[in-house]
């Protein structure tokens, strides 16, 4: 898949969707999975305070949904709700692989797929990309480093790029020694310094893990290969991405930061809608600092690229270990220096052979979350 055609297919919205927010008057029908979340809370307020959006479905996992729109549903199959919502823009806001049968429901049928859900694009990344080619859809990001990175891409061949640059906090560990980390409790790791979110992609962060993620949703997202996708640590989070261009121009994107930007910008693209966040103030002063990632220390971000490399399956069980890991360590069950562990254990035992189809992948999700439990299991 090249990201060339993908950025391309973006530029020229399908039909219907450009003309849905604000010129015409016909209003875009979102379906909001995971209404009940960190991303989802923030997704209501764009869409209540935005006349050309409606939310026409929601669905949590376990919360009650009740009356927050027509269609609802907590837990199940979320593409029952999809099928009787018939939505124009599906925002996945689900965490973790149970978002995939979402993001893939959308991605055939050339809905619109707006996705926080990045654990779906890394697990099955070749039969999203291949589904979003039967589609015809657009896909696009709300991860904040992938929106500001499809800004600043778009109109652009992959020819013309020389690196596209993700930026990392560094979580509430950056600067911290491995011997510091050996201790920490989740109360430490879920208090991130720059982003509130919901806890598993706290832990992601403080960990790299979500980093790590992101590198691998970059890849299949934009056709980028990994040997030119960077990681940066810039512990203010103002700069959320850049890419650099063979003639030696880099862009960048920066703003405050707040999901509530990207969630509204993947809402009302290809329009530029108000939102509630604040101007960059610049004559207060703002210092970017950049930094190298500490790979030994937060071995994640290293496990992912390996993983992303390996191909197959294999960024499928990096997710699934994570996942199963990062529950393990919020239930006080694995030591945080024991998430890599397992992952890196993991890795080594699947075999990462390519998915043909859904089922593949699901069991090979299925394989690396037994081999992640056994782990923890004899770590514990
Ligand atoms: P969260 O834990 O706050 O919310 C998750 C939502 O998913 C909840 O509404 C929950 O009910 C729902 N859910 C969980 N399992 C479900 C299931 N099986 N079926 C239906 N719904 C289910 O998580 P979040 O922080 O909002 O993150 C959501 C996604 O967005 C994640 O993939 C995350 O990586 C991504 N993301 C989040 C942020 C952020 O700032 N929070 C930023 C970038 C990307
Ligand atoms: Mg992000």
């Amino acid at each position: 898949m090249n990201a060339a055609r993908h950025v391309r297919r973006a530029r020229a919205p399908a039909a219907g969707v450009g003309r849905a927010a604000g010129h015409t008057g016909r209003v875009k029908r979102i379906a909001l999975l995971g209404a009940t979340g960190s991303i989802g809370r923030q997704a209501i307020e764009i869409i209540d305070a935005h006349p050309g959006l409606e939310l026409a479905a929601a669905a949590s996992g376990t919360q009650a949904v009740d009356g927050l729109a027509p269609l609802t549903q907590v837990g199940g199959d979320l593409t029952e709700l999809l099928e009787r919502a018939q939505p124009d823009v599906v925002l996945n806001a689900v965490v973790g692989f149970a978002g995939l049968p979402a993001t893939l429901w959308a991605l055939e049928r050339g809905v619109t797929l707006a996705l926080a859900n990045k654990e779906s694009l890394v697990a099955a990344g070749e039969l999203a990309l291949a589904a979003q080619e039967r589609g015809g859809g657009l896909l696009l990001p709300v991860d904040s480093e992938h929106s500001a990175a499809f800004q600043c891409l778009e109109h652009r061949g992959l020819d013309q790029l020389h690196t596209l640059v993700l930026t990392a906090s560094g979580g509430p560990f950056r600067g911290r020694t491995r011997d510091e980390l050996v201790d920490v409790s989740p109360e430490q790791a879920l208090a991130h310094p720059t982003w509130r979110m919901g806890p598993k992609i706290t832990i992601d962060s403080a960990t790299l893990a979500n980093k790590g993620l992101e590198l691998i949703e970059a890849h299949f997202l934009f056709g980028v290969p990994y040997e030119s996708i960077e990681v940066v640590v810039h512990p203010s989070s103002v700069v959320h991405a850049l890419v650099r261009f063979r003639d030696g121009a880099a862009l960048a994107h920066l703003g405050y930061p707040d999901m509530r930007v990207p969630i509204s910008f993947a809402l009302t693209y290809p329009e530029r809608a108000a939102t509630p966040v604040a101007p960059l103030d610049l004559q207060s002063g703002l210092t970017l600092e950049f930094h190298a990632p500490d790979l030994a220390t937060f071995p994640m971000l290293a496990l992912a690229r390996e993983a992303g490399l390996a191909g197959g399956t294999a960024p499928c069980a990096y997710n699934a270990a994570n996942e199963v890991a990062v529950a393990a360590f919020l239930a006080g069950r694995l030591p945080f220096l024991g998430i890599a562990d397992v992952a890196a254990e993991t890795l080594a035992r699947v075999d990462g052979a390519p998915a043909r189809d859904l089922g593949d992948l699901v069991e090979a999700d299925a394989a690396a979350r037994a081999i992640a439990a056994e782990q923890i299991g004899a770590l514990t």
